[in-house]
C-alpha cells in the first residue's frame, strides 16, 4: 500500500464517522419478570418479557436500563452503529500508524543524507 492509498483510505473511513451522535454501548439483554400470585400469564409459566440495556464501567460497575419494547430496534441499531464506529476509528488508528512507519523511513534517509 502506497502512503496516497493509505491516505485516501483513511479520510474515507473517518468520513463515515460523521454520524457519531447515534452510537450506544452496551449489551441488550431479555429477562423475564415472573409474579409470584394474581397473574394469570405468570401462573401459565409464560412470564412478562423485559427488555434491560446493561452498560459496564471500568471497575466492575454496571448501569441497567429497562427499555420498553418500541425502544428495542432502535437500541440495537444504535449498538450496531457503536461496534461499526469503533471498528472504523480502529481503522484509522491502523492506517495512521503505517503512515508513521511509512515517516520513519524518510526521516532516516533524510539524516543519512543530512
Ligand atoms: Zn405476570
Amino acid at each position: 500500500m502506497t502512503r496516497e492509498q493509505a491516505i485516501r483510505k483513511r479520510d474515507r473511513l473517518a468520513a463515515q464517522l460523521s454520524a457519531a451522535s447515534g452510537v450506544l454501548r452496551g449489551s441488550l439483554l431479555q429477562r423475564t419478570l415472573r409474579h409470584s400470585s394474581g397473574c394469570l400469564k405468570c401462573a401459565r409459566g409464560e412470564g412478562h418479557p423485559l427488555w434491560v440495556l446493561t452498560v459496564g464501567y471500568p471497575g466492575g460497575k454496571t448501569r441497567q436500563v429497562s427499555l420498553r419494547p418500541l425502544q428495542v430496534p432502535q437500541v440495537r441499531k444504535a449498538l450496531q452503529h457503536y461496534r461499526d464506529f469503533k471498528q472504523t476509528l480502529e481503522a484509522i488508528s491502523e492506517l495512521n500508524q503505517f503512515l508513521l512507519r511509512l515517516d520513519r523511513e524518510d526521516f532516516k534517509d533524510q539524516e543519512r543524507e543530512a
